[in-house]
């Protein structure tokens, strides 16, 4: 087959994850999960032409875990040897300041990723793991990490810049990154192409609802506002994370309470947003909660669409002209009703949902508002894995 395709590996620390990507149609042919690395009871769920198939075993580390993979393509196929594979495409996290746009993975980009280990504690270090490991078993293919933060590096310093001491941000990078790159790159140019205007022309508010979820304000392709900071803790109610609190909080738990910092952040990040108000992280269980009358997933609901309000009416006035509001992420693509109320009420400033658009199913990019509207809003599903597939392939030529 003569069409290009880019091996997409996103390793987590404990996880790999591996998809066989067609860089023109995003067609995966074979995918898999390899989960608890490191554990004695590793497995890898591989997706192939013969369906699903699991192979058990103990995975030492990420390098094991991809010659297990390797091993799950020659049981099940599809055989990657039917395939012009051209390069393997890494998810890597952050990038700091060093990297506005996916690169060719060489030694000096690895110590440059292991330096920003202190921006993402858990993630850098992982994704170091899954290149390491890659390279070790694909030393003749190029290897391009795509960065999660490389799309909001146009951001301007009046919107990444905290309003702290300046040496903290020269001296030690404590500036607001953002985060879901990949995706706001793929679906901005999705939406610009369902909206049927070039993407530069195309002022966009892009809410990423998943398990993690950050909005972008990105002015004619380019991100100029984002709700992630420092870290992806800022912005949003997610899944488990709290998003926005006063950032005097840490300092009174501390005091009050006697928490550490360590405490402290993981309450934050794991044990809050949906969980901490609901109880429960899935928003399909949030929602079915709500329905039940539970009253702490009534808030959990009231507060998570009130807080992307604030964020859709924020971005509004930073782009001034705004030509569609976009949902996707399993929550933005799936819960019409968070749609529909995070936009209610809004017909003054152009923007309404048609209800029944809206309640329509379906897993292509499409627009739910009404024809009176003078802002569209669209659902567009993302795709990641095509995102850094098509990265790959531009920057290897
Ligand atoms: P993601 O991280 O993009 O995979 O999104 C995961 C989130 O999407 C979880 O909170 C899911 O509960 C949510 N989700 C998936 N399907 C639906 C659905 N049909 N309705 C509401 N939420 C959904």
């Amino acid at each position: 087959m003569s069409t290009p395709h880019v091996l997409v590996v996103n390793a987590g620390s404990s996880s790999l994850k591996y998809s066989l990507v067609d860089a023109t149609t995003g067609e995966s042919p074979g995918s898999g999960l390899v989960e608890r690395i490191g554990e004695s009871s590793s497995t890898v769920v591989h997706q192939g032409p013969e369906g699903e198939s699991r192979i058990d075993g103990a995975v030492a580390d990420h390098e094991e875990a991809f010659r297990l993979a390797l091993h799950a393509f020659e049981e099940h196929g599809p055989s990657l040897s039917d395939f012009d594979v051209v390069a393997v495409g890494h998810r890597a996290v952050h990038g700091g300041e060093l990297f506005s746009a996916p690169v060719l993975v060489t030694d000096e980009v690895t110590d440059a990723i292991r330096d920003l280990i202190p921006l993402a504690p858990l993630h850098n270090p992982a994704n170091l793991e899954g290149i390491a490991g890659a390279r070790t078993l694909f030393p003749d293919l190029p290897h391009v990490a795509v960065f999660d933060t490389a799309f909001h590096q146009t951001l301007e310093p009046h919107a990444w810049s905290y309003a702290v001491p300046r040496s903290w941000a020269t001296e030690h990078g404590i500036r607001r990154y953002g985060f879901h790159g990949t995706s706001f790159s793929f679906v901005s140019r999705a939406s610009a192409e369902l909206l049927g205007t070039p993407l530069e022309e195309t002022n966009l508010i892009v809410a990423h609802l998943g398990n993690g979820a950050s909005v972008a304000a990105i002015h004619g392709g380019r991100s100029v506002e984002t709700s992630m900071g420092l870290t992806p803790l800022e912005g949003l109610v997610m899944g488990t994370r709290s998003g926005d609190v006063d950032p005097a909080l840490h300092a009174h738990l501390h005091r009050e309470l006697g928490w550490s910092l360590d405490e402290i952040d993981r309450e934050l990040n794991r044990e809050s947003g949906l969980k901490g108000l609901a109880g429960e992280n899935d928003f399909r269980e949030v929602l079915r909660l709500r329905e039940e009358g539970d009253e702490g997933a009534g808030l959990a609901f009231d507060v998570y669409v009130h807080r992307l309000r604030k964020y859709v009416g924020a971005y509004y006035a930073v782009l001034g002209r705004v030509d569609a509001i976009v949902f996707t992420g399993g929550v933005g693509e799936n819960a019409a009703l968070v749609r529909s109320a995070a936009l209610s009420g809004l017909e003054p400033l152009g923007i309404q949902v048609d209800a029944e658009l809206n309640d329509v199913r379906s897993e292509t990019a499409r627009l739910v508002s009404s024809e009176r509207s003078r802002v569209a809003v669209a659902v567009v599903p993302t795709d990641e894995e095509w995102e850094i597939a098509r990265q790959a392939v531009d920057l290897i030529g």
